[in-house]
């Protein structure tokens, strides 16, 4: 049997009985054709035409052109249109002119769109021209085609027809096209063939059939281009489905005042409410109502102007929206009062209305809920916890430069280029954004002041990114092109100074920076869709989700999220507060044991408040703390700095006025000094290697002792008013199983004395981070030891890959993705081959040994939609991120489940 390489639209039966159901028919017809198809089978108006096949477009690709059979086929297809129409194509007193439009299975940028008006020539123009009332529109149509053809089937850049647009309209002194006399056209249709002659890669012909061959070949080619390539890669599109070609005969809303031609969506797209939504111009062809030559109406005032199509369009709009099971994008047009859809499909809309359509969907019974849980992605329910900038503030305005988009939302504020002018500016009540080239733990206060943070080095695990991300501040981190220069207090980009206390707009969700002050509004979390949406989350999932928070404030507001726990608090993020870091300093400092143990106990109210006001917080819900992590000079200035301080006061103590005033700046540069050797001591060449995680607690047994102290002695205390707090104690950056052997005695131990001390046996657990790949590998030895297990996925990422995360994001790593070295930033995205095969071992190796063990992930990773998936995949069970994340996690741990049982309408 030969194959069959053309469909009508009313042949969609026999479409689907080869392609053996719907997804087969889109692929063979594309996208357009099976649609127009699919209505032509409901009864709907649709105008006549036909669909080249898909395989079509591929034999033509391994022919290397259109073979005899093929375009025979096409030949007798289109003496069936002349027949079905009663037209001719290239017959003057009756002519038929079809669209030759593009079709692929999805939607695709990049590819040619549309010809119009194919088999006009001079010879039908100069009958069609006669016809009364007809000239203007019939030249009009003659130019659009030439253009057309011109650019999308020769090659011509547009811009020279539109040059020639644009000179007319010059020379007559007016805006619109519409306003060019016929004689006017006359002229535009001579320049732009001389245009198609002189830059054409050749002529264009007059036969009406050559015109359609070329417009077929051309779409065909166009599948194959740079760009549709391009494309398709970055979208992962396979590059052998190929695209198909609808032939439709033309309908004219430009007919006279009895024709109309509009678009619209079956819901609003931007609201989501269930009210028809579009535009329409009366008397016009279809492009101008998007080219915006004429004012447009709202969809509503057809009601006035037209009821009878009006109804009949809502009542299609009603039926696609049944028959599809989505919100449709219809285009249409209404010739003579005849109305024909020449186009439906879904409809884009916000992630507001993605959310209100899914929902109300599922309650009028079009989808189930487990459709509407999938119509909706997870990065989605971003916009409704963070401000935005208005369209209208955003359209009016340009980008300043660009960043990574690290914690999304909106932010505005006066530019503070350091902490301190930050958080005293905020006091005094203004609106500050901290910009700076890097922010440091010491940097917090002032971040936690500002409405967001700006910064022009580091990655999206930097420092500032994720203080950001736990505190749901805005930031846009990496933004290369500024310049800061925070001594000058001052900023240059693109040649354009911004000074300390000038505005500065920033938007975390796309990583543009603005200057100015732009409009923000704030969507409405309790939004009484999204709560019903998450509420289905909720039954579905599987795995749990918990929040990394380190303050009672974070854990509440992660709780008020959904978060059913904290999967880690990072405690030396707590000492880093004003009046706890010097004593931690001095910890550090100390020059004898006593020192550092009168310091380490110093410490012990602190972390006691602080674990109880999370707890109390998290009642009834798991805490997992994690003891002390990072490398201690973190807590001390930098080394460069004291060097520079040093210098800095000997010269000062050279040039001392006075006895006393070198005194004291002796006294300075002793201290000083002390420091600097203090911190030389403890500077490492590579302190992610090196003396950090539960190394820390080894070499300072006590600092263990003391956070175990706290935890146990804040559990009883918050026990004791009635809560129920369920800590769970973790060890950071172990390798091998003695170090969680030697850490958890110290905790038994401690944890002991503190439930004899205070007369009250309380629970807790002891378990461990899996962030070393030897951890990974030897999990089954480790299980034995630990109650729980948490898959640190940032250091675990970064020591598989052997890339520090801080130096590989701001440099080679976003080369390595645009490139396709790496499918991902590993940072963001788990890696699935390796570190996620790795964790595949960790988790089966440990429930050989414990089958209930408690595996969870706490890594950036943990609010990532895909990483979420695999780690539903690999038996967690739970995932953490920052409170921010919490609702997504949620949401994509339901994907999770959803996508391995696909419910999708066809
Ligand atoms: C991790 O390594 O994934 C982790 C959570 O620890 P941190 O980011 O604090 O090193
Ligand atoms: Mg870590």
């Amino acid at each position: 049997m030969t194959a069959k390489w053309v469909y009508r639209y009313d042949e969609v039966d026999e479409a689907e009985s080869v392609a053996g159901d719907w997804e087969g028919v889109r692929e063979l017809l594309g996208g357009k054709g099976a649609n127009l198809g699919e209505m032509t089978r409901l009864g709907i108006p649709v105008p006549p035409g036909f669909v080249v096949t898909t395989e079509a477009c591929n034999a033509y690709g391994e022919a290397g052109g259109l073979t005899d059979e093929l375009w025979s086929e096409i030949e007798k297809s289109m003496i069936d249109l002349e027949q079905r129409t009663g037209k001719t194509f290239g017959d003057p007193n009756r002519p038929l002119l079809v669209a030759c439009r593009s079709g692929a299975k999805f939607s695709m940028p990049g590819m040619m769109d549309t010809v119009l008006d194919i088999g006009l020539n001079d010879d039908v123009i100069a009958a069609w021209t006669k016809v009364e009332g007809q000239e203007r529109f019939a030249l009009d149509s003659y130019r659009r085609l030439i253009q057309m053809f011109g650019s999308v089937v020769l090659g011509v850049d547009d811009e020279h027809f539109e040059h020639v647009m644009a000179a007319a309209r010059a020379r007559r002194g007016v805006d619109a096209d519409a306003d060019l006399t016929p004689d006017e056209l006359r002229d535009v249709i001579a320049e732009m063939r001389a245009v198609v002659e002189r830059r054409g890669s050749g002529p264009m012909p007059s036969e009406p059939m050559a015109q359609l061959r070329m417009a077929i070949e051309a779409v065909f080619e166009s599948w194959g281009g740079k760009r549709a390539r391009d494309y398709r890669n970055a979208s992962g599109i396979p590059h052998d489905l190929g695209t198909a070609v609808n032939i439709v005969t033309m309908v004219f809303g430009n007919s006279g005042p009895n024709s109309a031609t509009g678009v619209a969506m079956s819901r609003n797209a931007t609201t989501g409410e269930h009210h028809i939504e579009g535009d329409y111009l009366i008397n016009a062809q279809g492009e101008d109502v998007v080219a915006g030559i004429r004012p447009t109406s709202p969809i509503d005032q057809l009601a006035d102007e037209m009821p009878d199509s009006y109804r009949q369009f809502a009542d299609i709009a009603d039926r696609l929206e049944r028959h599809f099971g989505d919100m449709q994008d219809m285009e249409f047009t209404i010739e003579d009062g005849h109305l024909w859809l020449l186009q439906t499909r879904s409809g884009k809309r916000t992630a507001q209305a993605a959310v209100r359509i899914a929902v109300e969907m599922a309650e009028e019974g079009l989808i189930t809920r487990d459709q509407a849980l999938l119509r909706v992605q997870p990065a989605q329910i971003d916009f409704f916890l963070h401000p935005q900038f208005t369209a209208d503030a955003k359209a009016a305005t340009t980008v300043l430069a660009t960043g990574l988009n690290v914690s999304p939302g909106a932010a505005t504020g006066e530019i503070a280029f350091d902490a301190d002018t930050a958080e005293a500016w905020s006091k005094d009540g203004r609106r500050v954004l901290l910009v700076r080239q890097e922010t440091r733990p010491d940097d917090v206060h002032g971040m936690l002041a500002s409405a967001g943070i700006l910064t022009s080095k580091g990655g999206r695990t930097s420092h500032a990114a994720l203080v950001a991300r736990q505190f749901g501040k805005p930031a846009v981190v990496g933004a290369a092109e500024l310049d800061v220069d925070t001594s000058a207090r001052m900023l240059t980009v693109a040649g354009q100074e911004l000074h300390e206390g000038d505005w500065v707009s920033i938007d975390g969700t796309t990583g543009e920076v603005f200057a100015g002050e732009l409009a923000t509004e704030v969507p409405d979390l309790e939004d009484e869709w999204l709560s019903k949406l998450m509420g289905w989350a909720d039954e579905v999932r599987r795995l749990g989700v918990r929040a990394n928070a380190d303050y009672p404030e974070d854990a509440r507001t992660a709780r008020a999220y959904g978060a059913e726990g904290i999967g880690l608090c990072r405690t030396e993020h707590m000492f880093f507060q004003p009046e706890r870091l010097p004593i931690m300093q001095r910890m550090i400092m100390a020059e004898s044991d006593a020192e550092r143990s009168a310091a380490v106990w110093e410490l012990l109210p602190f972390q006691r408040k602080d674990f109880a006001g999370l707890f109390r917080a998290m009642t009834g819900l798991p805490v997992i703390i994690r003891l002390l992590d990072p490398p201690l000079h973190e807590f001390l200035p930098s080394f460069e700095e004291l060097i520079r301080t040093s210098a800095d006061l000997h010269l000062r103590l050279t040039h001392a006025p006075d006895l006393t005033a070198a005194e004291e700046l002796t006294t300075e540069l002793r201290e000083a000094s002390t420091t600097l050797e203090r911190v030389e001591v403890l500077r490492e060449s590579n302190p992610m290697l090196g003396l950090r995680g539960c190394r820390l607690g080894i070499r300072i047994p006590e600092l263990t002792r003391m956070q175990t102290r706290a935890m146990i002695e804040a559990t009883i205390e918050v026990a004791r008013e009635g809560a129920a707090p369920k800590p769970k104690i973790m060890i950071p950056l172990a390798c091998h199983a003695n170090e969680i052997e030697v850490q958890r005695q110290v905790i038994d131990d401690e944890a002991r004395r503190v439930m004899a001390d205070e007369g009250m046996e309380v629970e807790y657990e002891v378990g461990t981070m899996i962030e070393v790949p030897r951890a990974a590998l030897t999990a089954e030895e480790i299980a034995w030891h630990a109650d729980f297990f948490s898959f640190g996925t940032n250091d675990l990422t970064q020591a598989t890959m052997a890339m520090s995360r801080d130096d590989a994001e701001p440099s080679f790593l976003v080369h390595y993705v645009a490139d396709d070295i790496l499918p991902d930033n590993p940072f963001a995205t788990l890696d699935r081959s390796g570190v996620g095969r790795l964790m595949g071992i960790a988790v089966e190796d440990a429930r050989r040994i414990e089958p209930e063990m408690e595996i969870g992930i706490c890594g950036e990773h943990g609010g990532d939609p895909r990483s979420i998936a695999l780690c539903h995949e690999l038996g967690f069970d739970y995932v953490s991120c920052s409170p921010y994340r919490v609702p997504i996690a949620r949401l994509a741990a339901a994907h999770a489940v959803l996508v391995a049982r696909p419910t999708g309408p066809r």
